[in-house]
């Protein structure tokens, strides 16, 4: 059976179950979107293509930016960057306060909002002009010029993103940014208001399945120790505090984003995007995690 074929029928059989979750509304404009959205694209290392729905849409990815831009520090800073920033699972929410001050500033992984602020000042540190050289970086990754930032995402969270500017003051002042909190926390919300449909983010992220090169292009992004460390990260910290659940149920490498989109990797063989913008109360998208669960149980295929 084909892969789409799965896709419809896995789609079908999740009609049948409560339609749980909420659209995400801390950032007003994140509410602005069709919760009946559902898309799903799959691309494979040797470049075959398989979607299901609304998969051409384009739609904030939120934190799975996180990954690129890590990927991005990763590179200028090589094993520097685990100074800053830890390699462990938090067990807590994304925005969570109360361990950061525990671990004294330093973030126990770089894909809670503590971490991606870490990684944002690294590149601030770095570039003239980081946000220009953050979309080249991305751009160059997706193979794709059109993608974008989104103002008006960026512009909504700022507004409400005290637990940000909350997150990036405490590590401040435990000496672990260097740079400006406001400009910090620009950058961040920028990044965060990236913008990609189920077919663009499936290519994206395929470097992370194909040791650390864009297929399509044959670009070597990262080496492939880099590639197996970021894999490992998604892995124990994609889901935040549900990621011993989305270990257990899907058994891929992910990232999740709170406007619905999820992105799992079969290493050496395909990357799959999920969007569905409603949410479980962890943030993670509902019918999203659902959908790889039986996705993968369907192909009896896993990392494990
Ligand atoms: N931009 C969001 C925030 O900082 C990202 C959170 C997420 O997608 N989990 O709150």
């Amino acid at each position: 059976m084909k892969y789409s074929d799965i896709f419809s029928q896995i789609y079908f059989d999740l009609e049948n179950r409560p339609d749980l979750g909420q659209v995400a509304s801390y950032i007003p404009e994140l509410k602005n979107v069709d919760p009946a959205m559902f898309g799903v694209h799959l691309t494979t290392v040797d470049n075959c293509e398989y979607s299901f729905g609304d998969s051409e849409v384009k739609f904030s990815i939120q934190s799975i930016a996180k990954v690129l831009s890590l990927t991005m520090a990763y590179t200028l800073e090589g094993e520097n960057l685990w100074k800053r920033v830890g390699v462990e699972p938090s067990g807590t929410s994304f925005n969570s306060l109360v361990q950061l001050e525990h671990n004294k500033g330093i973030p126990r992984n770089p894909l809670i909002n503590g971490g991606a602020l870490v990684i944002a000042d690294v590149l601030i540190s770095h570039f003239e002009n980081p946000k220009q050289e953050l979309l080249n970086f991305i751009r160059l990754v997706s193979n794709n010029e059109s993608i974008d930032f989104c103002e008006r995402i960026q512009a909504s969270e700022k507004e409400t993103g005290f637990c940000n500017a909350a997150l990036v003051n405490l590590m401040k002042s435990y000496g672990n940014i260097e740079n400006d909190v406001e400009e910090v926390l620009d950058f961040y919300y920028n990044l965060c208001s990236i913008e990609m449909t189920c077919k663009e983010l499936s290519r994206t992220f395929l470097y992370l399945a194909n040791n650390g090169i864009v297929p399509a292009t044959q670009q070597e992004i990262i080496c492939p120790s880099m590639s197996k460390r970021i894999n490992a990260i998604m892995q124990l910290c994609g889901f935040y505090d549900e990621a011993g659940e989305f270990s257990f149920k899907v058994g891929l490498p992910g990232k999740s984003g709170v406007g619905g989109g999820i992105i799992a990797i079969h290493p050496h063989k395909y990357s799959i995007a999920v969007w569905s913008p409603k949410l479980n109360l962890k943030g993670n998208s509902n019918k999203g995690i659902w959908f790889l669960e039986s996705f993968t149980s369907a192909l009896e295929t896993s990392i494990f």
